[in-house]
């Protein structure tokens, strides 16, 4: 069984005792391919270091997440884009609106978005969205930007189904996380109404540990509790949605020199 991680943080602190052993555990359970969302400058380093020790199963993201649009964020934006200059990534994210905190910075957010979309087209690339209590305003800004060249995964998707279907008509990919596992999480409900060509599974590792590990660390390896559930939805094998899903990872990441 091959599966992929289309949403990892392996190069966070939460990791910083044990990466190189939280790495061969979810080799071990047969997750070969990590795909890095940025999050801002400060972990550049970080996750160029990540892709050095493991250069075929890590593949890293460029951009800046809606949280970590503040003040600075055209500075932040010209460092994205330089490093778009100088080398490949797999997409651009994650990147999107992020409402739940705070409004403070909404239209940096909605701007710094909308920019980061339009290098995503420059550079052929597809976009890893991040979007929380902000459906509204980032289906607004998709709106504006739709066509064959606008494509990727909504990550750790929690819409209605009606949402779901909005994305996937933009062109979109659903990341099924570690949610389809929480009692509350609405998301195994419908699911199985999703065509399973739609949707990629992730973990978010170190956030949202899918039930039993909920409200522990995450990690790469839980990607599997992921995958029986929503094989257990889909009334399908595991070694099914692995296939499947991994094909549709494979299907994003493509215009990418990546050795699957
Ligand atoms: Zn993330």
């Amino acid at each position: 069984m091959e599966l992929m991680d289309t949403h990892t943080h392996l190069y966070t602190e939460a990791f910083d005792e044990d990466q190189s052993l939280v790495i061969e555990r979810a080799r071990a359970e047969g997750v070969q391919h990590f795909f890095i969302p940025a999050i801002d400058s400060t972990y550049i380093e970080r996750m160029y270091a990540l892709e050095a020790a493991y250069p075929d199963q890590i593949h890293l993201m460029a951009g800046l997440h809606p949280t970590h649009v503040k003040e600075n964020f055209k500075e932040e934006l010209n460092l994205v884009e330089a490093q778009l200059k100088q080398r490949k990534f797999c997409a651009i994210g994650e990147i999107g609106m992020d409402l739940y905190w705070d409004k403070e910075f909404i239209k940096e957010q909605q701007d710094a978005f909308s920019q980061q979309i339009l290098w995503a087209k420059t550079y052929s690339l597809p976009i890893v969205i991040h979007c929380r209590a902000a459906f509204d305003e980032v289906f607004e800004v998709l709106e504006q930007h739709r066509g064959e060249d606008l494509f990727g995964i909504f990550h750790c998707f929690t819409g209605t189904l009606e949402e779901a279907k909005r994305a996937i008509d933009l062109n979109f990919k659903l990341g099924i996380g570690g949610v389809v596992t929480f009692k509350n999480g609405k998301i195994d409900q419908f699911l199985n109404q999703i065509s399973l060509e739609s949707i990629v599974l992730e973990t978010d590792a170190p956030y949202l540990a899918p039930a039993p590990h909920r409200g522990k660390r995450n990690e790469s390896s839980y990607l599997t509790l992921i995958a029986e559930k929503v094989a257990q939805c889909y009334g399908v094998s595991v070694d099914f949605i692995a296939e499947k899903t991994s094909e549709n990872a494979r299907a994003i990441f493509k215009n990418q020199k990546i050795k699957f």
